[in-house]
């Protein structure tokens, strides 16, 4: 209880300090275990990895920077075999988020008992549309069983969609059906690589069928969405990227700036760090601190922030969200859904349940 308040009260603190990158997504592995058609990430797959020391030293240069927030993703970070040892690390400094496709949460149980949100990514509530997407048999019944098994043992699970034309149909059926169980909702929006340089980590394959075609029904989701999160505080997404992404579907403008490089980077399995994904590597980890404030990532940064190349939700959300003000904001919708807050008994997640699909398929 006293680390809890410990680390709550220093996020806080660098949560209000301007100048310091809030948000950072390390993709620890480039090795997994699934199939996804929209993905890059298992067809281009890398045995090699920094080890768990170095991964350690990594999060001790993201704390003196002053990141508030970890995701570790991947490939599927759980395959590595020290994945419980770097996020007891992590998550006594940050807001940490471990990402699983469905298959080793139930394995790796304890080692997620210390993460603050585990984000468990599924995109359907049809079995057999959800298996097609992650191009595994079985894996829809893997993925509810374990977010059903996550949420009874106390551990803060989330799903995280990726909204594409594929399930736009479902995806308030989809909310409903997770949220009415006490389970938060995180949302990725369908999106490719579209970089010609040497990027740092190729993830977004382009898929035609994915690409969403129907503007209009996207336009009334995003709607729907903000309406529901009127009265349901289990949408982690704010009513501000809602609109945001309305707005860019109903008439194609985008009423934010990157910001990369500022409020967020990514840093890659072999700790590489670029602002994102899509972007060449710029340094070390080791030797960021050197460059932080340096001309030459001012410089980058003004670059970045002409970019419109992507429209992956999470750059979108920390570009959004850049200011003190937006972290206060993230504050107040997104840590009371947090372990480090959130100790309030749970609804089980009944095992019988069966989605009730009212969507027409695409
Ligand atoms: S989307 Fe995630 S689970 Fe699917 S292949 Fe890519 S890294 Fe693996
Ligand atoms: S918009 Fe931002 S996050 Fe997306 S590719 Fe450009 S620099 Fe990267």
């Amino acid at each position: 209880m006293v680390t809890d308040l410990k680390k709550a009260t220093s996020l806080m603190i660098r949560s209000l300090t301007p100048n310091r990158p809030y948000h950072v997504q390390w993709l620890i592995t480039r090795k997994c275990n699934y199939r996804c058609r929209g993905c890059n990430v298992w067809r281009e797959q890398d045995s090699r990895e920094l080890s768990t020391e170095e991964i350690k030293q990594g999060l001790d240069v993201l704390r003196e920077l002053g990141v508030v927030e970890v995701v570790l993703s991947g490939g599927n970070p759980l395959l590595r075999e020290d994945a419980g040892e770097i996020i007891r690390y992590a998550s006594q400094f940050f807001i940490t988020t471990v990402y699983d496709n469905g298959s080793m949460a139930t394995e790796k149980i304890d080692a997620l008992r210390h993460a603050d949100f585990v984000a468990i990514s599924i995109d359907s509530l049809d079995p057999e549309k959800n298996d097609y997407i992650r191009g595994v048999k079985g894996a829809w019944r893997k993925t509810i069983s374990a977010v059903e098994k996550l949420h009874n043992e106390g551990i803060a699970v989330s799903v995280s969609p990726t909204i594409s034309q594929f399930n736009l149909h479902e995806i308030l059926d989809f909310t409903n059906y997770f949220t009415q169980r006490e389970i938060p909702i995180w949302y990725c929006l369908y999106s490719y690589d579209t970089c010609e340089q040497t990027q740092l980590f190729a993830i977004g394959k382009r898929v035609d069928e994915f690409a969403i075609a129907d503007t209009e029904k996207m336009v009334e989701v995003c709607n729907s969405l903000i309406k529901l999160k009127k009265k349901n505080s289990k949408i982690l997404m704010t009513t501000k990227i809602l609109r945001a992404i309305r707005d860019l579907y109903r008439n194609g403008k985008r009423n934010w700036q990157c910001r990369a490089l500022r409020n967020f980077f990514v840093i890659d399995h072999l700790g590489r760090v670029a602002a994102c994904h899509l972007h060449n590597p710029i340094t070390s980890i080791h030797n960021l601190p050197k460059l932080w404030n340096s001309n030459e990532f001012d410089e980058l940064r003004r670059k970045y922030s002409q970019c419109t190349q992507c429209t992956y939700m999470c750059y979108i959300f920390y570009s959004l969200h850049g200011s003190i003000l937006g972290n206060v904001q993230i504050a107040q919708e997104q840590w009371k859904n947090a372990k480090l807050l959130f100790k309030k008994e749970k609804t089980r997640f009944p095992s019988s349940a069966k989605p009730q699909l009212s969507a027409k398929p695409c």
